[in-house]
């Protein structure tokens, strides 16, 4: 391995900031990651919300090394294998909500792809191929391949690609109480608003054109861990039902277990037709995401054309399919939902310890372990910092200075909404590393904020 200080100025990987390398990570324990050089950095937000059982686990070592040596590939046109069986019957052999398939990608993204097209193909199948618009929300984040950026709110990421995007895309407004709840307005009178405005979508599209409309159940990377209000979800459920689109939920960041239930929807009393899942899958051990299927869409598939128009190079690898059943196996045996929602609860009341009287943290919010703060120039206005502050930025380089890793996000990156600051530490952390994040957290809040 090069050490850093005698490889090239410029790095041969185009980094996310290509004037700056970012320093080398060479290995990690538990929930902290060790930097060339020996530093430690507590990984607050499991990189974005990947890591759930931290670093280095031994059973996923172990489980990772077993598969290698026993199949490391097997194109699906010709095989399918044993890992990508035994991890779709421990995802849907119990059909959760009426999900009863499993289609194995290699992350967020592809996930999210492969559901708008599963969703399209239905509609082919059941002999309405009018069907091709989709609904999504401002403020979301579906990955950044063509399709799902097409999908996603994001206006900053959207913006130098626009003339790319697919135009079968349109958007309501996010169910983001803190920004969007009016004077006055009660939850109930916000959601039914919310329902209007997506019932007013549906009839300006022409519902029978509708495929689907596609969510976050808990927004994750555009506007930091936000909740719908109260029944908001199941007002969604009814108005895809009414006019018979498919709901997906994109549950990439917010899914398997890290809002205090292996799935988000769990709490909103609906199920989705099409779920993507990725990162809490495989838990970065490997790279693999997923769309869940409800039986209706397989049955109408396999009564149809009986084949699904779409594949990659990597569906259902072994390794990583080995990687993510032990994932999840890890997660059931070990009980790690019950430590997600105590850990969760108990980051909850640290944050509002710590953050609750700040004069610059407007919003705590979140579920499990999946919580964010919101920084505000002024708590009685929600006004937000000057973009160009570049405030989460700078929470997020002052963090990282004492060792702790959080993700950033708001202020420049999505214009005129506040910045935020999202954690999303590993199922397995303890009360001991929770006040650790939430003591070098407010340091970092409180240096960026003074700098
Ligand atoms: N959807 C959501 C909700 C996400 O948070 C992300 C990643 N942050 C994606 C899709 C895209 O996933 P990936 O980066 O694995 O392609």
């Amino acid at each position: 391995m090069n050490d850093i200080t005698t490889a090239p100025r410029r790095s041969r990987v185009l980094h996310r900031s290509s004037r700056a390398r970012p320093p080398l990570a060479v290995g990690g324990h538990g929930v902290w990651l060790v930097e060339q050089g020996g530093r430690e950095v507590l990984d607050a937000s499991g990189g974005a919300a990947v890591s759930c059982l931290g670093h280095q686990h031994p059973r996923l070592v172990e489980a990772i090394k077993r598969q290698a040596d026993r199949l490391c590939y097997a194109h699906t046109s010709f095989f399918s294998n044993e890992p990508a069986e035994a991890l779709a019957e421990e995802l849907v052999g119990h059909e959760p909500g009426g999900l009863a398939q499993v289609y194995f990608v290699s992350g967020g993204s592809e996930a999210v792809e492969t559901a708008l097209k599963l969703a399209r193909q239905y509609f082919l199948e059941v002999g309405q191929p009018q069907r091709s618009r989709f609904i999504a929300r401002r403020q979301s984040y579906h990955g950044n391949t063509l399709g799902a950026l097409a999908a996603g709110g994001n206006a900053w990421r959207r913006a130098p690609y626009a003339p790319l995007l697919s135009d079968a895309f349109s958007h309501v407004s996010p169910a983001f109480a803190y920004r969007e709840q009016r004077e006055g307005e009660d939850e109930a009178a916000f959601t039914a608003r919310l329902a209007a405005e997506l019932e007013a979508e549906f009839l300006r599209l022409g519902p029978q054109n509708v495929a689907a409309f596609i969510a976050e159940p808990v927004v994750g990377a555009t506007a930091g861990c936000v909740p719908a209000p109260e029944g908001y979800f199941r007002a969604v459920r009814e108005i895809c039902d009414r006019h018979g689109a498919l709901l997906i939920l994109d549950e990439v960041m917010s899914g398997m277990g890290r809002t205090g239930t292996l799935h988000a929807w769990e709490q909103e009393g609906i199920a989705p037709d099409l779920q993507a899942i990725a990162k809490g899958l495989g838990g970065g051990y490997q790279a693999i995401g997923a769309v869940l299927l409800s039986g209706r869409i397989a049955d109408a598939i396999e009564q149809g054309s009986g084949a699904f128009q779409h594949g990659h190079t990597y569906l259902a690898h072994p390794i990583a399919c080995a990687a993510a059943l032990e994932v999840q196996r890890v997660i059931r045996e070990d009980g790690l939902l019950a430590n997600v929602q105590a850990m969760g609860a108990l980051l909850e009341a640290k944050l509002h310890e710590r953050f609750g009287n700040h004069a610059h943290v407007g919003d705590i919010r979140g579920r499990g372990l999946f919580r964010a703060i919101e920084l505000v120039a002024d708590r009685t206005s929600r006004a937000p910092f000057d973009p160009a502050r570049q405030l989460n930025a700078r929470i997020k380089k002052e963090a990282f200075a004492r060792g702790l890793a959080c993700y950033p996000g708001g202020g420049t990156m999505d214009g005129a909404r506040g910045d935020h600051v999202m954690l999303a530490p590993p199922y397995i952390i303890s009360a001991a590393e929770i006040d650790l994040i939430v003591e070098r957290l407010g340091e970092a809040v409180d240096a960026a904020i003074a700098g």
